[in-house]
């Protein structure tokens, strides 16, 4: 029985493809646009028996902004006319800094959307040059005050490490930058290269070494500028974090529209099939069952771990580890302890920043455990 569930929308078009994408995205015309917006109100109408609160909408994509502003109020209008949002939902719009102006953004300001995420990266030119990114650093920072301007006062930006030719220097006068601005909240991504991408084709590779010692810098002095690091790649001000991402954190249900889209919800993992074409053309949306039954307690572990808060024993307990397994999960904590990898407490145990570098090898030593 689901009590509340989240909605998340793809748009899956971009006006030109960035060279490390591997998002399912693509230019579009107008026309494909507006057929696309129907095509979503459809599959969402479908729900319309549901009655769920919906606490968190996020139009993710792609490039969100790149749709016509009548098209993406169609589509809000039309979650809230299926679900019960709460009255204080978080309702984001992921931007690009290159398909905004300050008419777009009081549209979509005015039309509800409460959060707003910029695709920065960096506020270097040849850097957003390098990454092949269609807007400069002088217009990220426009669209930030633009956005001010409409209205917005929880603002987030991505920003990249291990761009080609980055160094710690020229991505902390990013972070730098981005503090001196109105902007509750940034999450900072490491470039991963990914096979099918023209940076994969050309060979562009992150140097590992350099990307962790940049991204502890990154920790370092975003926490001096006031930013709480929550998760594993996010961090916030003023206490402003991502309500949407956190419930995916938190194992929490959500509802995924639109190709690639995927659906958590009823002890089942879904997704939409990536075909933007088909989607329009059929009546409502057809998604695959992934996983039934996902085992709870690996996700719990998994996705607490990204989470500065950690797991709890009690948490284990809930998604039923047995009292043998917390003990042994507690006594590898204690054993990674000693290498500053992360820290244990009477209640339960947290990655540290250097453990989050070590993420995916900690996880995997704790679930063999399970
Ligand atoms: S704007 Fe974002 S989604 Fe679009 S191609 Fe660039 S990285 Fe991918």
């Amino acid at each position: 029985m689901i009590n509340d569930i989240s909605v998340y929308v793809h748009i899956p078009f971009c006006e030109r493809k960035c060279g490390y994408c591997s998002f399912y995205s693509a230019p579009s015309d107008e026309q494909t646009r507006a057929a696309y917006a129907k095509a979503l109100c459809r599959s969402i109408g479908s729900y319309r028996t549901m009655h769920h609160e919906c606490p968190s909408v996020y139009f993710g994509g792609g490039t969100p902004t790149v749709m016509e502003s009548e098209s993406l109020i169609m589509v809000l209008d039309k979650i809230r006319e299926v679900f019960d949002l709460d009255d204080d939902a978080e309702l984001t719009i992921e931007a690009n800094p290159g398909t905004v102006d300050l008419k777009k953004l009081t549209e979509l300001r005015e039309a509800g959307f409460n959060r707003i995420s910029f695709g920065v990266q960096s506020l270097v030119d040849e850097e957003l040059s390098a990454l092949g990114r269609i807007h400069t650093a002088a217009d990220a920072l426009a669209a930030v005050n633009d956005a001010v301007k409409a209205g917005f006062d929880n603002i987030s930006c991505d920003m990249m490490i291990g761009i080609p030719k980055q160094t710690s220097g020229s991505m902390l006068y990013t972070a730098d930058r981005l503090s001196e601005l109105p902007v509750s909240h940034i999450s900072a991504y490491m470039l991963s290269v990914e096979k099918g991408t023209p940076f994969y084709e050309t060979g562009v590779e992150p140097d590992d070494e350099l990307q962790a010692n940049m991204y502890l810098d990154l920790c370092e002095r975003l926490e001096k500028k006031g930013f709480d690091h929550y998760e594993i790649s996010n961090f916030a001000r003023n206490g402003k974090v991502s309500r949407h991402n956190t419930r995916y954190w938190k194992g929490e249900s959500y509802l995924g529209f639109g190709p690639s889209a995927h659906s958590y919800y009823d002890d089942e993992r879904r997704s939409c099939d990536d075909s933007t074409d088909q989607y329009i053309k059929q009546s409502v949306q057809h998604d695959t069952v992934n996983e039934l039954f996902p085992d709870k307690l690996e996700e719990y572990i998994m996705l607490g771990l990204r989470l500065s808060e950690g797991i709890f024993f009690n948490g284990l307990r809930i998604y039923g580890a047995s009292e043998e397994t917390i003990e042994s999960i507690r006594k590898k904590a204690l054993e990674l302890s000693a290498y500053g990898i992360c820290t244990v407490t009477d209640t339960g145990i947290a990655l540290t920043e250097a453990g989050f570098l070590a993420s995916n090898a900690v996880i995997g030593e704790f679930i063999d455990l399970c």
